[in-house]
């Protein structure tokens, strides 16, 4: 067990020193994170994982609320327009406000252990891993809340941890527009969506079932003429659905 969890914390160090460079950002989460909350989702660790998502998230997202209501205070012309910016405004606030004393919660379980290192760049302090256990889920959950903080320091990078429109499972979008986790989940999501569906019965109706007559009837014909005596419907074309 020991071996495994050390073996497990060099490989996650590894990754965040390389994490770009080695695999794509997408990847690297995919593999450090969201594989270990599939797979066993009910582990109190993924549980806690996942809380520290929800909340790093929301935050985020009341925060891009606040900066987008500051933005348009200035703009709004008239006076009830301005009370409704400045209503939703403090309730933006409100909301992010709790969601940090939240996540200062959630954070305060995790203990962290200063250290000096030094190398012919100069001597830094850095943070390691202040716990005993040898469990690698432990291990894990550790080396997510410390990725997770570093992420803080990226513009953005928070908005980035997603939860796929079509399965709901979390995912790091490579793209800011990305919302299915993989291609499967965009074009499940695509054949069920009713504009979709309706742009394709109207395609089929109006102009797939009008061609493949079209195409049959020349087909006949051109069978008649060359071969007088083939059985019907031989020679047909069939269209490619789309
Ligand atoms: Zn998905």
């Amino acid at each position: 067990m020991k071996s495994q969890s050390t073996e497990l914390h060099a490989r996650l160090i590894g990754h965040t020193h390389n994490a770009t460079s080695r695999k794509s950002e997408q990847e690297f989460w995919d593999d450090l994170v969201f594989s270990f909350l599939r797979e066993c989702p009910e582990s109190p660790e993924a549980k806690r994982i996942e809380k520290l998502l929800s909340l790093l998230t929301s935050a985020q997202h009341h925060l891009d609320e606040i900066h987008r209501l500051l933005g348009n205070a200035g703009a709004e012309k008239s006076v009830p327009k301005f009370l409704e910016n400045h209503r939703k405004l403090e309730q933006a606030k409100r909301a992010y406000y709790g969601a940090v004393r939240d996540l200062d919660k959630a954070f305060k379980r995790y203990r962290w252990r200063s250290f000096i290192t030094g190398d012919l760049e100069g001597i830094r302090r850095k943070l390691g891993y202040g716990l005993q256990s040898a469990n690698p889920d432990v291990v894990r959950e550790y080396a997510t809340a410390d990725l997770l903080l570093e992420k803080l320091k990226e513009p953005g990078a928070i908005g980035r941890f997603r939860n796929c429109a079509e399965c709901r499972q979390w995912f790091y979008a490579a793209t800011s527009h990305q919302q299915f986790c993989t291609d499967a989940c965009r074009r499940r999501n695509t054949a069920r969506n009713p504009d979709f569906r309706e742009k394709r019965r109207v395609y089929m109706r109006e102009r797939y079932r009008p061609l493949q007559k079209e195409l049959d009837k020349s087909s006949r014909a051109s069978a008649k003429e060359t071969r007088p005596n083939s059985a019907k419907g031989k020679g047909n074309v069939h269209l490619q659905t789309r």
